[in-house]
């Protein structure tokens, strides 16, 4: 395991609120109680309840969770702190490229505020040289409707020109019981036009008509992709169209099985993809909420299917194509990763 966490990596899909370790979560509460604000005591002991690693979450539950959380990161200070500690976080872990997506919500009527916030975080750590390079995407929780989308949307377009050092796209969220994605479809293209990248959370729960509709907009990427699985639908068809259009995956083990949408590590539809030559890259999805840690991601992954050192390295290095980071960005990655490679052979 050891091993692991000192080889480079490169995490693809880490939603900033659910990322919170508990000592950032902690920290967020004292500023909080510093500040005098009620609820405190109620809020720490909900969230150690349900940050619990064996208390499994439905989705919905975890939702709930995100809401507790977000009553955390409700300022500029507070979202700076947590975007800090989350790269840090990643850093000390060896990954090396960080694509960091988060839900923009309003500081005193400002989701602008919000974003500046995440951003001077990142140009920070850069300051400081933390040895990571980070990406940022901002995401859209589709329960909240179209009009506050658009907003999200505008603001990716003007920072995607703005600070296209950080911000490289849009990625699309939420709980998607309560909506209705192809609402979404032309702000999402509007995205697309302007040059930017997307990333869609696409078949974390069952919906194939949906999972159609969003494989034939053709993302650069998906989020889970669960339920396109033949191992677990009846249909090859989904699975077919994913390899005719070649979207690498964002594949979050852990998080599959705590919120129970696959039935066991074993199941998970990474060894399918892997067979059937689908690109994918392993993730986290939300490390504090599922208590888990890239690191740990690789060693799941590599326990579970008894793969070699050298398997994983080959998945690390290959989840760098499926980066939204430039092509000189992309090279120099790959030295680090190569220069990792020479030295454990
Ligand atoms: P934030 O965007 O930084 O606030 O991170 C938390 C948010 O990410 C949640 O409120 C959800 O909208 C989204 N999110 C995190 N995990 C998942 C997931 O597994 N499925 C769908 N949305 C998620």
């Amino acid at each position: 395991s050891e091993i692991l966490n000192s080889m480079p990596k490169a995490e693809l899909h880490a939603h900033l609120n659910g990322s919170l370790s508990l000592s950032t979560i902690q920290k967020l509460i004292d500023l909080k109680t510093a500040h005098h604000c009620e609820d405190v005591h109620n809020l720490e002991s909900i969230i150690s309840k349900l940050c619990d690693e064996k208390h499994n979450k439905t989705l919905d539950e975890c939702f709930q969770v995100f809401k507790i959380i977000h009553q955390l990161t409700d300022s500029e200070k507070s979202i700076y702190i947590a975007t800090v500690d989350v790269i840090k976080e990643f850093a000390k872990e060896n990954v090396r490229y960080l694509e960091l997506r988060t839900t923009p919500r309003a500081i005193d009527g400002s989701i602008d505020t919000y974003v500046n916030a995440v951003i001077k975080g990142i140009d920070d750590c850069r300051k400081e040289k933390i040895p990571i390079l980070v990406k940022l995407l901002l995401s859209i929780d589709r329960s909240r409707g179209v009009d506050v989308a658009k907003q999200i949307v505008d603001l990716t377009i003007s920072l995607g020109h703005a600070r296209n050092d950080v911000v490289v796209g849009l990625d699309v969220s939420g709980n998607m019981a309560m909506s209705n994605i192809t609402d979404y479809f032309p702000l999402l293209q509007k995205v697309k036009d302007a040059g930017l990248k997307l990333t869609v959370h696409t078949a974390e729960v069952r919906n194939d008509a949906e999972a159609e509709a969003i494989l034939r907009l053709k993302p650069d990427r998906i989020g889970h992709g669960t339920f396109i699985s033949p191992s677990l639908i009846e249909s090859p068809h989904l699975l077919n169209l994913l390899m005719e259009s070649n979207i690498p995956v964002e594949l979050c083990l852990t998080s599959n099985l705590v919120c129970k949408t696959v039935p066991s590590y074993q199941d998970h539809h990474l060894k399918v993809f892997l067979e059937h030559g689908i690109p994918f890259s392993i993730c986290t999805d939300d490390k504090g909420v599922f208590s888990t840690s890239l690191s740990q991601e690789y060693l799941i992954v590599s326990r579970t299917f008894n793969f070699t050192l050298s398997t994983m390295w080959s998945f690390s290095w290959k989840s760098l194509d499926y980066t939204f980071a430039a092509q000189n960005e992309k090279e120099d990655l790959r030295k680090i990763w190569k220069e990792w490679e020479h030295k454990n052979e």
